[in-house]
């Protein structure tokens, strides 16, 4: 649904924060409040702001946006919450109607949206990416934005040793039809950062079947979190129709299935798309959630310690928690690290926006997994790999950081 604009926009506002009784069970539980313990960076906190904004106690300025904008969007509150208060859906909304009043989202968040509506802009950020990194100038890159090529050879010389490389595929057959259609959603930030570990998910998903390869157009997280939402609906449409000829649309990045997977919602009251718009959603699965339901198996069991970072948008986003810890228990030693679904401080560009609080947010994961000793932090998601790079790097790399395809 586009959402309605100033003063109905905040009467929408208004309903969700008046569920919000002020228990403050969200403090604790809020990765900012952990490292910046200050009311308005909680949801207490930002549901209070609003409730003040949308009742003309306070004005639409500056300090208001900041703290809209100080929020990882990590649900962590909401799952939370006894009301189930969706205070993170209140931030985006809150930034849409910054957006509205100004006439449009801040400077950068429109450079970078227009960049990922763009498939060729795409193309020739991850040839530059690319570019950079085999000349090995990455940390002249700001926020781990390219980072040091880890692939799944290195993985197997390192911890299986020649043999295990020399070991073939082996071939599968899908649990689904054999007629099923298969395609695979090329996520903007696998594409452009992790291109090695999206080509191991294809190569994946060949095992199984012949994946379809679409030109896909960005899922709009980045859009609809920053007050672009006609541009998220023009990307939801573009990709709605593309997949139309698929059964099930798999995506390696936690954020493009938990944005695709909750497209239906958004077009829950109009009419024309509303029935495309639900049967698209229904076909989208994360990687680990295909493959288990598959019953795929990794092609090495490697005598390696594997710990897994769980993405907000997998776990909390679309309930994935089980599937990525089956397919690690089978492809190592996996241990469970603490907090394993605590945000990494990544979020899209929380990281680049608000560096210092990200590290410190960062710092308690990297903790966690140093204490799990695990050699091999998983993931499935290229910001939340963004992160763990960094952690990686900070922590003398004890440790090393993996998307899952790369090591299953
Ligand atoms: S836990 Fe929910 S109801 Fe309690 S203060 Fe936080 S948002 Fe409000
Ligand atoms: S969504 Fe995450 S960062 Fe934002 S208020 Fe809730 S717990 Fe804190």
């Amino acid at each position: 649904m586009i959402k309605p604009k100033g003063e109905k926009l905040l009467n929408e506002i208004k309903e969700i924060v008046s569920q919000c009784d002020r228990c403050g069970t969200c403090l604790p539980v809020c990765p900012l409040f952990g490292v910046k313990d200050i009311e308005k960076v909680s949801a207490r906190g930002k549901n209070n702001i609003a409730r003040a904004l949308v009742e003309g106690g306070i004005e639409a300025d500056g300090q208001v946006s900041d703290t809209v904008n100080m929020c990882l969007l990590c649900g962590t509150c909401v799952s939370n919450c006894p009301n189930k208060v969706k205070t993170d859906e209140v931030m985006m909304n809150m930034r849409q109607y910054f957006a509205d009043k100004k006439g449009g989202p801040g400077f950068k968040y429109k450079i970078i949206g227009k960049i990922l509506k763009d498939r060729t802009a795409i193309k020739m950020s991850a040839g530059s990416l690319g570019l950079i990194k085999k000349v090995k100038l990455n940390r002249f890159v700001p926020y781990g934005m390219a980072p040091h090529k880890v692939t799944r050879d290195d993985y197997l010389k390192h911890f299986g040793g020649p043999a295990a490389l020399k070991g073939s595929a082996l071939t599968r057959e899908t649990t689904l039809d054999k007629d099923t259609k298969i395609a695979y959603f090329r996520g903007c930030g696998m594409e452009m950062l992790f291109p090695e570990a999206a080509a191991d998910t294809i190569r994946i998903l060949n095992t199984l079947t012949k994946v379809q390869l679409i030109d896909n157009v960005c899922c709009g997280l980045p859009h609809i979190s920053h007050g672009l939402q006609n541009d998220f609906f023009e990307l939801a449409k573009k990709n709605i129709q593309l997949f139309e000829n698929a059964d099930v649309v798999v995506s390696d990045c936690a954020s493009c299935s938990s944005t695709l997977k909750h497209i239906a919602a958004y077009f829950a009251d109009d009419p024309k798309w509303r029935e495309a718009a639900e049967n698209f959603s229904k076909k989208i699965m994360s990687l680990s959630e295909f493959l288990v339901k598959v019953g795929y198996k990794p092609e090495h069991h490697l005598d390696v310690k594997i710990t897994f970072h769980e993405p907000c948008h997998l776990g909390r986003g679309q309930g994935v928690k089980k599937q990525p810890r089956e397919l690690l228990k089978s492809a190592g030693n996996y241990i469970e690290m603490n907090e394993a679904d605590v945000c990494c401080g990544g979020s899209g560009t929380f990281h680049t926006d608000y560096p210092e609080i990200a590290n410190a947010v960062l710092d308690k994961k990297r903790l966690n997994i140093e204490a799990s000793q695990a050699q091999i932090v998983v993931t499935e998601c290229p910001i939340c790999l963004i992160q763990l790079n960094k952690a990686a790097q900070k922590g003398g790399n004890k440790f090393q950081a993996m998307h899952i395809s790369q090591v299953i």
